[in-house]
């Protein structure tokens, strides 16, 4: 059934930004900090950091859900793979490309939307340190700076 499959997308979205989120809170600014330091301003240069390792492995499972969910028909885990790539593409647009500029193609943004995730995400990097740091997701962040200012 069509409204299912768009559920399990959605699933899928909502489920990394939730989990990426717990992730990036309490294990790369934990236990995994000597990888994601690189994405704060510890990288030895160079255009890739070894904290896109965590990228990798996200889309790799993603990949891994499509190609099972669908070697007989497409099931629920095409849906959710799906929905973790849209949402792997979406985090790279924001991320990378408009916040990090590594891919300069976008003007900065604009936009009370945009640029409330930019600004949160901008506070993240404020600190360079594993601990004390402020606004670990992309979509969910503090009420606050969606507020005009
Ligand atoms: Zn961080
Ligand atoms: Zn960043």
């Amino acid at each position: 059934m069509m409204w299912m499959n768009i559920i399990y997308l959605t699933a899928g979205f909502v489920f990394m930004e939730i989990f990426s989120w717990a992730f990036h809170k309490y294990i790369m600014h934990g236990v995994l900090w000597n990888i994601h330091k690189t994405h704060h301003g510890h990288s030895k240069g160079g255009y890739f950091e070894l904290n896109d390792i965590f990228s990798l492995i996200f889309g790799s499972t993603a990949v891994v859900l499509i190609i099972l969910g669908s070697i007989d028909g497409f099931d629920w885990r095409f849906w959710v793979g799906a929905g973790i790539t849209v949402y792997g593409f979406s985090y790279f647009i924001l991320h990378d490309m408009l916040i990090h500029r590594r891919v300069k193609v976008f003007d900065r943004p604009r936009g009370k939307f945009l640029n409330g995730i930019a600004k949160a995400h901008r506070d993240h990097h404020k600190s360079n340190k594993k601990d004390g740091a402020v606004s670990f997701g992309l979509f969910l962040v503090p009420k606050k700076y969606f507020s005009k200012d």
